[in-house]
C-alpha cells in the first residue's frame, strides 16, 4: 500500500542509489530483497504518524546507510521489525537472508512486546545488550531505530513520550557515547530535552536563534583568521564553525549553575587537517597567535578517550571572547562522528579483534550483573555508563579508565580483584591519601596491599564503580544492599559446584553452563554433554528447552547449614509483648536459640539469637509491626 501524499516517501531506486553512493561495494541484491520483503510484510500497517509502517524501517536503514554500514546491517535494518510486528517467522528469515541478518533482527526484537512495566522494559534492554555482545551490529540497528522513533515521538501520547525519552537519555545516549557515536548521541540528547524539558528546550531554542546572527558573524571571523594563519604556514586544513547541541549547553548551565547568558563558550570551531603531526603544528600556531585559556587544553590524540575519540581540544581568547577549538585529522573526524560505525569501515579486516576491545566495557558490565534482575541491571548500567570517564595511571604508567570521582578502591579493583580485596592504603602522586579520596585525571595511583587487609562494609559507601561494589559485596558475602533492597545472591561457578547436590554424579564431572546463571533459590537442572560432563543449567535456560524432559538430570541445592541471626529489638514494655514477639517469630518459622535483655534508664533492649528463618527481612518487617516495638536491628 503506497500513500502517494507522503513527502518523505523515498522510492526504492532512490534508496539503493543512496546506499551505493556511500558504499560502492554494497550487496545491492541482498538489500533490494530485504526492501521488497519488508515492504510486503508491513503492507497495510500504519505508524501513529499515519505514515506507512514501512517508512519507519526504511528510515532506520537510511540512517545506517549514511554511516556507510555494511550490507547485512542495512538489510537487517529494513527487516528489523518483521519478527515483532508481522507474521514472518525466524525460519523464514533465515532461509531467505541467512543466519547473520536473522541474528541481528532477533537481537533487536523485543522479548516482551507489550511493554508496560519498568521490568519489561529493562528485560528488553538486557536482551538487546546480550545480543550486542555477540554481534555489535545489533546495537547499531537499535540506535538507528531509537533515533527514528525519537524523531517521530511527537505522534505519541505525552506519557509515552516521557517514558521513551527518559529511557533514551538513561540508556541509549550513554551507549552511543560509549561507542563514540557523537552525531547520534547529540541528536538523541536534543530530542530527549525537547520531550523531557519542553519549556527549557523552547527557551534555549529561542535564545539561541536570537543570538544566532551575531554569533555566526563572530564564528566567521574566527574561522577566517584561523584559516589564514594556517594557510600562511602551509598547513593544509579545513576550518569550520561548529554549532553546539542544546543539551550540551543545558548541561553546562546545570553543572556550572549559571544562566544562559553566562554560558560563554558558545562559539566553537573545528580544524580538520591531514596528519596528527599537522594537528600539533596547527595547535602551536593557534596558541602563539591567541592567548590560550588556562586548564582548557586536552590532548586526546596521545590519550584517546576509551570510546576511541581523538582530537586536540583547546580554548583561546579571540577578541576577548573564549572560543572552543578542536583539531583533528579527517579519519579522527569520522571516528568522532560515527564512532564504532566508522571503525567498522576503516578497520574492516581486523574488525573482530578491534570490536572485541571496544565493547569490553559492555561485556564486563553484563558479566558482573548477570545475576541481577533486569531492572537492577539497567539501574546499575545507568550508574556505570553515565559518568564521564577519567584515566589515571599505575606506577608503571599503564592507563586505567575509571568514572569521574572514582576512588583508590575503584582503582584497586580495576587493576585486579586481589589488589582490591587486600587494599590497605593508597598513594596518589607519591602521597598517602584516604581510601575515599577522589581521583583526578592523570593521577599516578599506587596501592599498598597487605595479606591481612580485607574489604570493609564502609567501602561500599564511597566506591563509584559497579564492579568494585559487586566484588566487595562478594568478598563480604552480602546479598542484601544497605538500602534494604533485596539483591540476588551472586554465585560464582565454584560456589555453584560446591552447593549443588548431584546425587550419584561424580563432582568432578559437574560443570557450570556458560549460557545461563543461577541464583541460589532458582531451580538447577543437569544435561549430560557428549564428553560425559554434566552441565548445570538454569531450569528455564533457552538452550535446554528443546531437550526432552527424560534426558535432563535432576539436581537440587544442598541443604544449607542452619544459620543463626541476631536481632536486637528495642521495645516499650507492655503486658504480652514478649508473647507477641515470640508468636511472630514462630509464624516466620524462626527458632529462638537464646534471649538476652538489657534495660537502660528508659529503654528496654532484647536480643534474640534465632535460626531457621529463610527471610530475615520479612521477619524484621513483621516484628516492627508489633505494638510496642520501637526498632529492630539485624546484627
Ligand atoms: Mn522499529
Amino acid at each position: 500500500m503506497k500513500n502517494e501524499n507522503l513527502a518523505s516517501e523515498m522510492g526504492k531506486k532512490d534508496f539503493l542509489d543512496n546506499v551505493l553512493e556511500h558504499n560502492p561495494h554494497a550487496d545491492l541484491m541482498l538489500i533490494s530483497r530485504a526492501y521488497d520483503f519488508a515492504q510486503a510484510a508491513h503492507s497495510g500497517q500504519k505508524r501513529m504518524s499515519g505514515e506507512d509502517y514501512f517508512q519507519h524501517v526504511l528510515n532506520v536503514a537510511y540512517i545506517l546507510s549514511g554511516m556507510r554500514i555494511d550490507s547485512e546491517t542495512i538489510a537487517a535494518a529494513l527487516l528489523h521489525d518483521v519478527l515483532e510486528d508481522t507474521k514472518t517467522t525466524k525460519e523464514h528469515l533465515k532461509r531467505d537472508f541467512g543466519p547473520a541478518v536473522t541474528a541481528i533482527v532477533e537481537g533487536v526484537t523485543k522479548k516482551i512486546a507489550l511493554r508496560t512495566t519498568p521490568e519489561d522494559r529493562a528485560e528488553n534492554i538486557r536482551k538487546v545488550l546480550l545480543a550486542t555482545i555477540k554481534d555489535i551490529r545489533v546495537i547499531l540497528v537499535k540506535l538507528a531505530d531509537r533515533m527514528h522513533n525519537m524523531r517521530t515521538l511527537k505522534y505519541l501520547g505525552q506519557e509515552q513520550q516521557r517514558e521513551i525519552a527518559q529511557e533514551t537519555l538513561e540508556v541509549y545516549v550513554p551507549i552511543a557515547y560509549k561507542l563514540g557515536m557523537y552525531r547520534i548521541k547529540s541528536e538523541l540528547e536534543d530530542l530527549c530535552l525537547r520531550f523531557l524539558e519542553p519549556g527549557i528546550y523552547q527557551e534555549l531554542k529561542g535564545r539561541i536563534a536570537k543570538k544566532k546572527e551575531e554569533r555566526e558573524k563572530e564564528v566567521k571571523r574566527v574561522v577566517a583568521s584561523v584559516k589564514r594563519l594556517l594557510d600562511e604556514n602551509s598547513i593544509p586544513a579545513a576550518v569550520l564553525g561548529r554549532a553546539k547541541n542544546f543539551y550540551g549547553i543545558y548541561k553546562k548551565m546545570l553543572s556550572r549553575k549559571i544562566p544562559f547568558e553566562e554560558v560563554r563558550d558558545l562559539s566553537a570551531i573545528r580544524v580538520i587537517t591531514t596528519t596528527a603531526d599537522n594537528c600539533y603544528k596547527a595547535l602551536n600556531l593557534i596558541h602563539s597567535r591567541w592567548t590560550p585559556i588556562l586548564n582548557r587544553f586536552d590532548d586526546y590524540i596521545t590519550n584517546p578517550k576509551p570510546n576511541m575519540y581523538q582530537s586536540l581540544h583547546t580554548e583561546i581568547l579571540f577578541e576577548n571572547k573564549p572560543v572552543e577549538v578542536q583539531i583533528r585529522t579527517l579519519e579522527m573526524h569520522h571516528i568522532a562522528e560515527e564512532g564504532i560505525a566508522a571503525h567498522w569501515r576503516y578497520k574492516d579486516t581486523e574488525r573482530d579483534r578491534q570490536f572485541d576491545r571496544k565493547i569490553a566495557w559492555l561485556k564486563q558490565i553484563l558479566e558482573w550483573r548477570s545475576t541481577e534482575s533486569a531492572k537492577d541491571l539497567v539501574e546499575s548500567l545507568k550508574i556505570d555508563m553515565f559518568k564521564d570517564e577519567i584515566y589515571v595511571l599505575t606506577p608503571k604508567g599503564d592507563p586505567i579508565h575509571l568514572p569521574e570521582n572514582a576512588t583508590p578502591i575503584d582503582f584497586a579493583y580495576a587493576v585486579h580483584t586481589e589488589i582490591g580485596n587486600h587494599c590497605k592504603a593508597a598513594k596518589v602522586n607519591g602521597s598517602i591519601v584516604p581510601l575515599d579520596h577522589e581521583l583526578n585525571p592523570g593521577d599516578v595511583v599506587e596501592i599498598i596491599t597487605s595479606k591481612d587487609t580485607k574489604p570493609s562494609r564502609q567501602w561500599l559507601k564511597f566506591v563509584k564503580t559497579g564492579f568494585a561494589k559487586e566484588k566487595i559485596r562478594r568478598a563480604l558475602g552480602i546479598s542484601v544492599e544497605d538500602t534494604g533492597k533485596k539483591r540476588w545472591e551472586v554465585l560464582t561457578p565454584a560456589e555453584i559446584l560446591e552447593k549443588i547436590d548431584a546425587k550419584e554424579i561424580k563432582p568432578s564431572l559437574l560443570q557450570t553452563a556458560r549460557c545461563c546463571y543461577l541464583k541460589i533459590d532458582e531451580k538447577p537442572v543437569g544435561y549430560r554433554a557428549k564428553d560425559g560432563h554434566v552441565i548445570i543449567h538454569h531450569s528455564k535456560c533457552e538452550n535446554i528447552k528443546a531437550v526432552p524432559e527424560g534426558k535432563l538430570i535432576k539436581l537440587s541445592w544442598k541443604e544449607e547449614p542452619k544459620q543463626r541471626t541476631s536481632l536486637m529489638i528495642e521495645l516499650v514494655d507492655r503486658v504480652g509483648i514478649f508473647a507477641d514477639i515470640l508468636n511472630t517469630m514462630t509464624a516466620a518459622m524462626a527458632k529462638v536459640e537464646s534471649v538476652n535483655s538489657k534495660a537502660t534508664r528508659n529503654k528496654l533492649y532484647v536480643s534474640f539469637e534465632i535460626s531457621g528463618t529463610g527471610n530475615t527481612e520479612e521477619l524484621v518487617k513483621k516484628l516492627k509491626a508489633v505494638k510496642g516495638v520501637v526498632s529492630v536491628k539485624v546484627a
